[in-house]
């Protein structure tokens, strides 16, 4: 039997974070073993916002790919690979943008937030408004039947899905219908208290802080506004430091006893930043110990990534050659 496709990816815009790995990493290294699972480190989609600064863009393709196999992505398992490396998947963008309406993809609730965030008004680049059509094609090229994501990727999947019916409708190729895979947290919120964990929020954690670094971002997060003393009943629920125990803390015993002492009033908040500061620095040691090892094999990591990028370009060029074809385009 064949084994079921994943596509996903994450933009190289900088080091990945702890609501990266919960919205969509930790998905990804759980199904490695039984899907045939491709991670593309979205270089293209990086430049939509950020054409203008393109170093940053090539070196955080390294430091996502590092993050990748940081968090536990087995390259004899699953395929790591550079979307501005296969053409194709441009190609395949624009014979989907004649499917889709302008309206219909500034419709899209995920890019509005964030042209609204990047302060685009009416200025606002073409490219970034297609990216989620560009994102169609990723998906489709690979055939994937699984998309690993956060939610606010779910505008992307349901657009994809149009297209596959639309494109089935007009040319009679049916790419597979993918399904979006959320997280155990679908969006994990930020050490502010923001309700989204985003670098150019400046509220993350990264998979890469050191242990200092930790702790004294710990110690900085937001907690319950309206908690002056440690005798003063807390609110556990909605707490973003409630929020990171419930997703790292596999004491479960110690958990529920430190929440009803906080709502009771009978504990600190620097005593439960200290415990949440040790839940994660365990949680990520072993990830920082694996960063070390690939880190100190650049070599290896690029052919992990050329590598990855060559068995990529096989699989897009099997679809794009139906996709011509279905396409009625010149030489097919
Ligand atoms: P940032 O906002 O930090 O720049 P991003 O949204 O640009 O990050 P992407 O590379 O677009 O990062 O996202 C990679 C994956 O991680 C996507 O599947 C996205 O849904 C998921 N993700 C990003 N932030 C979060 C979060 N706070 N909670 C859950 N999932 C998230
Ligand atoms: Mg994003």
């Amino acid at each position: 039997m064949t084994k079921k496709r994943i596509l996903t990816g994450d933009r190289p815009t900088g080091k990945l974070h702890l609501g990266h790995y919960l919205g969509t990493l930790e998905n990804r290294v759980s199904l490695q073993d039984d899907y045939e699972t491709y991670i593309m480190v979205a270089d293209v989609q990086a430049l939509t916002d950020n054409f203008d600064k393109p170093e940053k863009v090539r070196d955080s393709v390294y430091e996502v790919a590092l993050d990748n196999l940081a968090a536990g992505l087995d390259p004899e398992k699953s395929v790591l690979f550079v979307q501005s490396q296969i053409p194709e998947l441009a190609e395949l963008t624009v014979y989907f943008m004649n499917l889709v309406s302008l309206e219909r993809l500034q419709r899209n609730p995920t890019v509005k937030s964030e042209m609204k965030q990047k302060g685009f008004g009416s200025n606002v680049p073409v490219g970034f408004v297609n990216y989620p059509l560009s994102q169609a094609a990723d998906i489709l090229a690979f055939n994937a039947d699984i998309v690993p994501v956060g939610d606010d990727q779910s505008p992307m999947l349901e657009l994809s899905r149009e297209v596959v019916a639309k494109f089935s409708n007009i040319y009679g190729y049916s790419f597979r219908m993918p399904e979006i895979m959320v997280g155990r947290v679908a969006r994990l919120v930020g050490t502010d208290g923001n309700a989204k964990m985003s670098k150019s929020l400046g509220n993350v954690i990264y998979l890469s802080d050191t242990e200092e670094t930790v702790r004294k971002k710990v110690m900085a997060m937001y907690t319950d506004p309206n908690r002056k003393h440690a005798t003063d009943p807390g609110k556990v629920k909605g707490n973003p430091v409630f929020i990171y125990l419930d997703a790292f803390c596999k004491d479960k015993a110690k958990l529920s006893e430190l929440k009803e002492r906080y709502a009771a009033g009978k504990v600190g908040d620097v005593e439960v930043k200290q415990y949440l500061s040790d839940v994660l620095n365990e949680f990520l040691e072993p990830i920082r110990e694996r960063r070390r090892y690939y880190e100190a094999q650049p070599e290896l990591v690029k052919t992990i990534l050329s590598n990855g990028t060559q068995q990529a370009r096989i699989t897009v060029a099997k679809t794009m050659q139906e996709v011509r074809s279905a396409m009625k385009l010149f030489g097919t």
